[in-house]
């Protein structure tokens, strides 16, 4: 249902990885990623924490 990709951060601009809803033009944070980065670039790259947190808020209310 939901898949991780790299993309900047909307403050600093490094990469991190964002969760991305299936069929969502943007990501949790509200970033509208225009183009896909190749993973081997974001292996090293940290989470994006507004997803994170919109993510675990999901994950509670949606048990699956
Ligand atoms: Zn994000």
């Amino acid at each position: 249902m939901y898949e991780m990709c790299v993309g900047p951060e909307k403050t600093s601009g490094a990469l991190v990885w964002h969760v991305l809803a299936k069929q969502a033009a943007a990501t949790l944070c509200g970033q509208q990623l225009r183009e896909r980065i190749e993973a081997s670039d974001g292996d090293r790259a940290r989470h994006c924490p507004d997803c994170m947190a919109s993510f675990e808020k999901l994950m509670v209310t949606t048990p699956c």
